[in-house]
Formats: C-alpha cells, structure tokens, sequence
C-alpha cells in the first residue's frame, strides 16, 4: 500500500513543493528575499565579469578581439541589470527573479564559451568552468531544474569546444569532463538540499501560523485570528468595492442539555460536526468560520447579499436539523438558531463597525432562540438604521 501524500510534500528531485498551489505560495512568500539575493549576486556576477575584460587584455592586446569580448561583457552585465530591475518591479518578484536568473546564466555561459574559444587556455578555462557552475547552481537563486538544465547543457558545450579544437589531449580531456561532472553533481546535490530545506522550514512556519490561528476541536478559526482586525479588512474591502457583506451568527440549541444528557466527550463531536458542516457549505479562502465561544460561530461572507446569506443559514439550519451528529454509534439530534445581517457597503456609507455588525447578528440569534429555537432571523443594515 502505498503511503498517504502529506499535503506539504516535496518532489525528490525536484525539490519542489507537489502542490503547484503551495509552490506559488512559497514563492510569493519569499519573494522579496530572493529578489534580495538576486540583486547581490548578480551585481556581483556583472562587476566580476566586466572586470574579467583585463584578462582578456593581457592575453589578446587591444586588438578588435579584446574590443569585441569587451562588448560582449558589457552585453551580459547590462541582462544582469534588466534582470534586477525588472524583478524588482514585478508583483511577483520570487518568479521573475527565477526567470532572469535562467536568461542570465544561460547568456553568461554562451558568452563565457565564445570567452574560451577565442582566449584558447582551454584547461584553465576547465577551472573556471567549474567555478562557474558552482555559481550557477548554488550562488543564483533559481528554480533547481532549470539551474541543472544550463549547467549541464554548458558542460556539454564546453566539452565539445574543446574536443573540437583538438588542442587538449585524451587524457586532459577525460579529467576536465570528470571534473565538470564533479561539480555538477556536488553543485546540483547542495541545491537540491538548499530547496528542501527552505521549503520544509517554509512548511513548518505555515503549520504553527495555522495552529495559532485555528480552534483545534473544530478547525475554525478562533477569536485571536477575528480580534486580529479580520471583519474589519473585510468591510474596508467591501467598502473600496462598493459589494456587499454577510455575517451570520449561529449558536447550538439547548447544548447544555446535550452534554448533560450524552456526556461532554458526545458534545464535542456534536460541536466538531458542526463546524465541518459550516466549513463545508462556505467557499475555502473566501468566507471564514470563526468559533466565536463554546457553541457559538460566527461566519463571514464577502459578496454576499441579504436574500443569498438569508438561503445559506437556512440550508445550514435544515441540514443540522436533518442529520445531527453520531456520537459512539448513538445518533444525537441537534439543532441551531442563527442571525443574519447582510449590508451593502459602498466609500460614503459611514457608521459601519465590526463591532455594529457583530452586535445585530447576536440580537437577531438571540431573537431566534426566543421564538422557538431552531431558525434563522435575518435583516439589512438599511432597515436597522431605518428601526
Ligand atoms: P441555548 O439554546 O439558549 O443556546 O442553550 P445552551 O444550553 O446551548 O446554552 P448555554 O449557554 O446554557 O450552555 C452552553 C454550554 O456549552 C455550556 C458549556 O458547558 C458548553 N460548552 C462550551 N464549550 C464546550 C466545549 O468545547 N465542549 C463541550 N462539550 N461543551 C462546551
Ligand atoms: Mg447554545
Ligand atoms: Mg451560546
């Protein structure tokens, strides 16, 4: 049988999270630091290989050679400042930084073999090589696969370069591919472990936010996560965008009744399937579902109206109703009564707090526990203020 899928898992190779989802996460996570990291290493990169140019000089003279190489350089240096530039100023700067780090290194690898093939030295070229391979997978940040893909294809390049020029004999030739490979495969084997462990730490980070955030027999969202401004980030966007906003209370029936009667151990499955069951019918990563007390919750739901919030609780109501909850195979009947206030906000409607909402949504529940329990009492921002 083979062994469940942990949903922060990482490809072996790779060294990337499975989740595409969670990869682009991390990348926006880290985007600054790797934009950060880019910056320093290729400015480095450029100046170091601008700097090269009096090698070249003492090799070739002032000729036309010297002259062209010397563009050629400056060519390379100027992608490295488009690359800093342009990550930078993108809104997703881990990826761009990504791609400029693929177009640098596999520009600066070309030029570095029209470097050698005019410069000769083939065997002190080996050496830089492999220098410059360790840069490309360790020094640069980028995507593992794609730092492979250049070095191993420049290896091959250089390889050929020098076997065609017939100027190294079999048996330097076969050390310098041996120490190519030798680089390559320590290079690749650190990135690969650099990815991993930036990832996993990434992974651990998420799981502790997530726990202290969360209610752990419910895995709704506790009143730490709702103090920490949430309703009012909502209702500031709702506002910007002129779009309505939906909060509903919701509160079990008779709980007391229901631990007393079946033990506290039943109440709390009773509470866990509740919240699943709120957590199933609202939108993952748009609507939130907060413990509010014991048996207490309070939903937020952005773009939602009156009429539509008004048909959520009640499905929601229905459903509890209908099913319950199964508790050491004895069925416990349940039931909730909830309040709902839906407003639509818009930049010059004023007087609107969380603590205003959060305040109606409880009378309303309040109201329904008072005309029988087990219903939904609903009402717009416009007919309280009319009230
Ligand atoms: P009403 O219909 O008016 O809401 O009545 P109620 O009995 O649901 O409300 P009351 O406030 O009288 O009782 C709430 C009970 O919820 C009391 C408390 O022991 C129980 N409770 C609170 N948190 C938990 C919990 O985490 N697990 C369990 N099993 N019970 C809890
Ligand atoms: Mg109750
Ligand atoms: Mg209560």
């Amino acid at each position: 049988m083979s062994k469940p899928q942990s949903a922060g898992a990482i490809l072996r190779w790779r060294g990337e999270f499975i989740s595409t989802s969670l990869e682009s996460a991390f990348l926006r996570d880290q985007g600054s630091v790797i934009q950060q990291e880019l910056t320093r290493s290729l400015s480095f990169c450029g100046i170091a290989y601008l700097i090269f140019a009096l090698a070249d000089m003492a090799h070739l003279g002032y000729g036309s050679q010297t002259l062209a190489l010397f563009i050629v350089r400056l060519a390379i240096a100027a992608v490295a400042v488009s690359g800093i530039v342009l990550t930078r100023c993108s809104a997703n700067p881990g990826n761009t930084a990504y791609r400029a780090a693929t177009v640098f290194t596999s520009l600066a690898m070309l030029s570095f073999l029209l470097v050698a093939y005019w410069r000769g030295e083939l065997l002190l070229h080996g050496m830089s090589m492999a220098i410059m391979l360790i840069i490309v997978y360790l020094f640069i940040p980028n995507r593992l696969v794609n730092a492979t893909l250049v070095a191993l294809s420049a290896s091959a390049a250089f390889l050929a370069l020098v076997y065609a020029q017939g100027m190294v004999s079999p048996r330097h030739l076969w050390t310098m591919a041996m120490l190519l490979l030798l680089a390559n495969l320590f290079g690749a084997a650190a990135a690969r472990r650099d990815a991993h462990s930036s990832r996993r730490q990434y992974w651990a980070q998420q799981h502790l936010i997530n726990q202290s955030v969360r209610d752990s027999l419910t895995g709704a969202f506790n009143r730490r996560h709702l103090n920490a401004g949430l309703l009012e980030r909502e209702i500031d966007r709702a506002r910007s965008r002129g779009t309505s906003l939906t909060i509903i209370m919701c509160d079990l029936d008779s709980f007391k009744a229901i631990n007393d009667t079946h033990g506290h151990q039943a109440g709390d499955t009773l509470l866990h399937d509740f919240a699943r069951l709120l957590l199933s019918m609202t939108r993952e990563g748009i609507d939130t579902v907060v413990r509010y007390g014991g048996e207490e919750f309070l939903l937020i739901l952005p773009d939602t109206d009156l009429a539509d919030g008004h048909a959520l609780a009640e499905s929601m109501r229905a459903r509890l109703a209908e099913s319950g909850s199964l508790h050491d195979q004895v069925r416990i009947g349940a039931t909730a009564s909830f309040g709902v206030v839906s407003v639509r906000l818009s930049p010059g409607l004023p007087g609107i707090t969380s603590k205003a909402l959060i305040a109606r949504a409880d009378q309303l529940m309040y109201a329904a526990k008072r005309s029988g329990r087990n219903r939904v009492h609903v009402t717009g921002w416009e007919a309280i203020n009319r009230a």
